[in-house]
């Protein structure tokens, strides 16, 4: 049988990194960009890049930010069918500013912009097999909330498959319908790949291994707990892989989660065992955080295997 298409729909916008640490976007300094961004793409663009048939919805202004995005997820071989040209709006943007201790401020401008001004028609979903992965960050935001839970619907309709990022920020979950919607996508996911924080915002109540059981209880087959610096676990039913972190010079963290995400999902689907799946997914991750800009850090097969094959924990079986 054919491998399903994976799709995303959710916000696609260019993102300007400040090179300055600990300003928090409150003073002048220099910033670079505008690169490629917005979770699910940089998601579904580095599941292509692991050979995943991929189909994008999301809109673009039409401008020169939108001609980059574009660009780049045609060069990837994205599917963009589904990426729409808004027209009187401009391209979502955002601006990103770290601190020394690892947290960053955002400014996002998405709101009425053409990030969350398209429209979806569930009736364009491909024929075949069906994956859809729902980056929950977008549930936040009403107009992508709506086109997400009309594709979630039509995908489980369908007999498809859902993956889930949590994503859990608390400003998310302070909203009650971006809440339910997160519960009602995790409730129904085949795969989620929290991370650690997410995994307290979903079960406060719950320890780390209680909170993955009640995963696992549902609907989840897999589930992958992403921790940053200290690698990931990969967690099935049977079987469980825990994969210390690669040691890496951290230049920009964002966007790493999304290629981990984006990697185990593409190998996934293409068969491959859960354990080799992560073992790639924890290398582009790591790769991942060494580059500037979300989406900058996605890497190739190759890459990822030269990476694994120079790092000092090759098999990310013991440091
Ligand atoms: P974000 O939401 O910011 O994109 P996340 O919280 O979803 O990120 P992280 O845990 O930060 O996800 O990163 C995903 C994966 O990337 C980790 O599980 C790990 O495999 C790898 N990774 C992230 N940061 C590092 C790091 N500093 N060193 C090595 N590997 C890392
Ligand atoms: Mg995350």
């Amino acid at each position: 049988m054919d491998a399903p298409t994976l799709c995303t729909i959710g916000e696609l916008l260019v993102e300007f990194v400040s090179h300055k640490k600990g300003c928090g976007l409150r003073t002048i300094a220099d910033y670079s960009g505008p690169y490629p961004s917005g979770a699910p793409a940089i998601f579904l663009d580095q599941a292509a890049r692991m050979g995943a048939r991929t189909r994008m919805y999301g809109g673009l202004g039409e401008d020169g930010f939108g001609q980059l995005l574009r660009d780049r997820l045609d060069r990837d071989g994205v599917g963009t069918e589904g990426v729409e040209n808004v027209p009187g709006r401009t391209t979502g943007t955002a601006f990103v500013s770290y601190y020394d201790d690892g947290r960053r401020d955002f400014i996002f401008h998405l709101a009425n912009t053409a990030a969350d001004g398209f429209s979806f028609d569930a009736g364009t979903l491909p024929d075949g097999d069906l994956v859809l992965h729902v980056s929950a960050a977008s549930l936040g935001a009403a107009p992508l909330r709506h086109a997400i839970m009309r594709g979630v619907e039509a995908v489980l309709s369908r007999g498809g498959r859902i993956t889930c990022d949590p994503n859990a920020r608390p400003e998310l979950l302070r909203d009650d319908a971006a809440r339910e919607a997160l519960e009602y996508v995790v409730a129904r996911s085949w795969c989620l790949m929290p991370s650690t924080s997410d995994l307290g915002f979903l079960y406060p109540d719950l320890d780390e291994s209680a909170a993955i059981d009640r995963l696992l209880d549902s609907s989840a087959e897999i589930v992958a707990v992403k921790r940053g610096a200290g690698g990931a676990t990969l967690v099935g039913h049977g079987e469980r892989h825990d994969l210390p972190g690669h040691a890496v010079t951290e230049i920009d963290p964002t966007g790493a989660g999304d290629g981990f995400c984006g990697t185990l999902v593409a190998l996934l689907l293409q068969g491959r065992p859960l354990a080799e799946a992560g073992r790639l997914a924890n290398a582009a991750g790591a790769i991942a955080v060494t580059r500037r800009g979300p989406m900058e850090g996605n890497s190739t097969p190759a890459e990822i295997e030269a990476f694994l094959a120079s790092s000092l924990n090759p098999e990310g079986k013991s440091a």
